[in-house]
């Protein structure tokens, strides 16, 4: 399954992917001269390389993930420059009306919650449609919880790095829970160099 669903409307999805371990282990004995005596020989070389920072081998390794999160979470993943993105515009798209529920939220609060919102998007879709207002003016009615979508095209180094700081405890639970999917996809296609990433740069973690 190359789709995890994340928060109650969004997602994150593993639509390309290039190298992996192979193109790790390979980059970097070049700078050894090399070569390869075995898978165990590979984890020991995979672990030194974490270990030390010797982070450029796994730029080998390029992957692209669709992304549906809201707009508080991508304002954060945005700031994780190394890597590339192309997002849905409220320049040239009609925003849906797909917004952020917090987990647990009941009875009042939750129709509170939901009205707001609502009450968001029917004034920023009579702005729209019946005042033919410009969208990229009514989205500033729209609120921060809003999904967007985008394509993230980032390497293994970045990605690395990506999930070391938003991991953490210390991250907002939401990106954490973006975080732990990213890695799961990311795991499944390169299982040596993320399983040594794991239990070297996110030890006694887990989602
Ligand atoms: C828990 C948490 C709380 C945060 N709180 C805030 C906050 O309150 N306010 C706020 O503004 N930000 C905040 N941030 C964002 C943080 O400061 C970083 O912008 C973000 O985590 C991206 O990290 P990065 O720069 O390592 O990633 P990338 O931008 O992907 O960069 C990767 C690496 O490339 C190098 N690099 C990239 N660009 C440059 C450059 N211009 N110069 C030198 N080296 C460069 C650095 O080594 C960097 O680590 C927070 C992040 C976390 C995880």
């Amino acid at each position: 399954m190359n789709r995890i669903p994340v928060l109650n409307s969004g997602y994150v999805e593993l639509v390309e992917w290039m190298g992996g371990d192979d193109a790790v282990v390979r980059n970097a004995r070049r700078c050894w001269k090399s070569e390869s005596k075995g898978l165990e020989s590979d984890r020991k070389l995979l672990r030194h390389l974490l270990k030390n920072k010797h982070m450029t081998p796994f730029e080998a390794m390029v992957f692209t993930f669709d992304v549906k999160c809201p707009l508080f979470v991508a304002r954060q993943w945005h700031r994780h420059r190394i890597g590339s993105y192309n997002e849905e515009s409220l320049r040239y798209c009609t925003a849906e009306r797909d917004y952020f529920i917090p987990e647990g939220l009941q009875g009042a609060q939750l129709e509170a919650w939901k009205n707001h919102n609502d009450r968001c998007f029917d004034l920023y879709e009579e702005m729209v449609g019946l005042h033919r207002m410009r969208r990229e003016l009514a989205r500033s009615l729209l609120p921060v919880g809003l999904y967007t979508r985008y394509y993230w095209t980032v390497n293994g180094s970045s990605l690395i790095n990506f999930l070391v700081l938003r991991t953490d405890k210390h991250a907002q639970k939401e990106i954490q829970e973006y975080a732990w999917a990213v890695f799961k996809l990311a795991r499944s296609t390169a299982p040596e160099s993320f399983g040594a990433m794991e239990e070297l740069l996110l030890p006694d973690r887990g989602f």
